[in-house]
């Protein structure tokens, strides 16, 4: 792939911006500078390294990453009183252009479902638009686990509710949990296979407990991991996808 097209590919800019950027020397590839758009490099091998201004980049056909999502961000390119959670992602990954007709819409990465603006944990972004598709339908049932901290004393009864099934304000059909474990007092894990509006806070009010604290510590085979600060991200591998197939 030419060079000017594989960091306009990468989020860099216009294919015009992208080549000025080279030509002023500003771009290297394997620790050499290269001043030739049109010079020729394999993406055919995921992890070609560049570096765009003093940016380390590693070339993904497709981006596929998680984030350890702190309280006080909103999933939305529009958020209101909070800032967006993509705002905590390099401006590169904001700004990658579609590339296939089936997510011609798409431009930069998204959220892959949404965690509410004071929920912690486990966030998947992609601009893979089959991808999120598929890890959003309701079909996959992909168990999430949730780790509630809760305002009053967890107790038997509440976890065996939360097991059976509750009905929520907006169906008669009663939602259950996949998984429901008292941990601690105040602490219950919980998974779920559906992701419903607010369904951890609901189903947690609906047992007559509420939620205080809510973080995402599992999305199917996926655990947040623990050297993955608050707020920062990063690429998934070849086996974090296999632990979502
Ligand atoms: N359930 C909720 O209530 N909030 C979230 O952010 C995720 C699941």
């Amino acid at each position: 792939m030419r060079l000017d097209q594989l960091l306009f590919s990468q989020g860099f800019g216009t294919r015009r911006v992208c080549a000025g950027l080279i030509e002023q020397g500003l771009v290297s590839v394997g620790g050499t500078v290269c001043t030739e758009p049109g010079a020729e490099f394999d993406t055919a091998a995921e992890g070609l390294a560049f570096t765009v201004q003093g940016v380390d980049w590693a070339f993904h056909e497709r981006a596929y990453l998680m984030l350890n999502k702190p309280a006080g961000y909103e999933c939305s390119h529009r958020p209101g009183a909070w800032p967006g959670v993509y705002t905590l992602l390099p401006a590169a990954l904001r700004q990658r252009p579609p590339h296939t007709k089936s997510s011609a819409k798409i431009v930069g990465v998204q959220a892959v479902g949404r965690l509410d603006q004071d929920t912690t944990g486990l966030l998947l972004l992609s601009d893979d638009g089959a991808f999120i598709h598929r890890m959003n339908s309701p079909r996959k049932h992909l168990p999430k686990v949730y780790e509630v901290t809760t305002r009053h004393p967890l107790d038997g009864a509440q976890t065996e509710r939360l097991l059976r099934g509750v009905v929520l304000d907006d169906s008669p059909k009663p939602v259950a949990a996949a998984g429901a474990e008292a941990v601690g007092t105040h602490h219950l894990r919980l998974t779920l296979t559906e992701g419903k509006y607010h369904q951890v806070k609901r189903m947690v009010a609906a047992v007559g407990n509420r939620v205080e604290a809510l973080h995402r510590s599992r999305i199917g085979r996926l655990a947040l991991p623990a050297d993955l600060p608050e707020g920062q991200w990063r690429w998934l591998s070849a086996d974090d996808l296999l632990a979502l197939a």
